[in-house]
């Protein structure tokens, strides 16, 4: 595991619990709109936390956490998360996993050892918009299709979430995303924002009334269609 970054106490990014994020370094996309630049394509002299620093930590809070939030960079790129994993649940401490969907072996390994309680997957885009937005080319989409349907039939609670971009998002491309995820226990839309991390800051947001037509949009297909962090 390269881990990267510690917020040792959360309320937003694990829904409803008290928990510690860790993030990991390294990335198999380059979104341009990423805002984990760092993360994502580490400086050479870059800080990295131990094991023993991430358990110290943990250990130490453990009363006062409900979950550990692991995210990225894509963690599932790291072979040894499920040992990584299995220790913090041996601690008695609940997981969530931010992942980008690329590795559906990793996904069902995790679900199928009880080692995560709860996964939010990106889908950037339309199936036929991937490639561009993922800046990726001749991706092959079949790795994100499965990790749709192993989380669609797994019992574990999950999210779909797609960050929206005025560039890249159109109104076709939620009915494609709705007519996909057809029947998804929970999808967010949430609003592109600029920060200094971005990697390359293109993009720009779209009005609040097109995000709640977006939303229109997506519902006969995934009634539980929301925004997220919408100010
Ligand atoms: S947005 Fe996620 S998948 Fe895309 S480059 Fe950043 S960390 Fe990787």
């Amino acid at each position: 595991m390269l881990i990267l970054g510690l917020q040792k106490t959360t309320l937003l990014d694990y829904p409803g619990k008290v928990a510690s994020t860790i993030f990991t370094g390294g990335c198999n996309f380059r979104c341009p709109y990423c805002h984990n630049r760092d993360l994502v394509m580490p400086p050479a002299d870059v800080f990295a936390y131990s094991q023993d620093e991430i358990f110290e930590h943990l250990n130490n809070k453990k009363k006062i956490l409900d979950g550990v939030c692991i995210t990225g960079g894509e963690p599932t790129l790291h072979k040894d998360l499920p040992e990584f994993i299995a220790k913090i649940k041996d601690l008695g401490l609940l997981v969530k996993l931010d992942s980008n969907g690329t590795n559906p072996q990793m996904i069902e390994y995790l679900i199928s050892n009880n080692l995560i309680d709860y996964v939010a997957m990106d889908i950037k885009n339309s199936k036929e918009k991937y490639n561009d937005i993922a800046c990726m080319s001749k991706f092959d989409i079949k790795p994100i299709e499965e990790s749709v349907e192993i989380l669609k039939g797994s019992t574990i609670d999950y999210e779909f979430r797609t960050t929206i971009m005025k560039e890249c998002h159109t109104a076709d491309d939620m009915i494609s995303i709705g007519e996909w995820l057809s029947d998804a226990k929970s999808y967010y839309l949430q609003s592109y924002k600029e920060s200094e991390q971005v990697i390359n800051p293109i993009f720009n947001p779209h009005s609040i009334e097109t995000l709640e037509h977006f939303i229109e949009l997506l519902k006969p297909y995934i009634p539980n269609a929301s925004l997220r962090g919408v100010d």
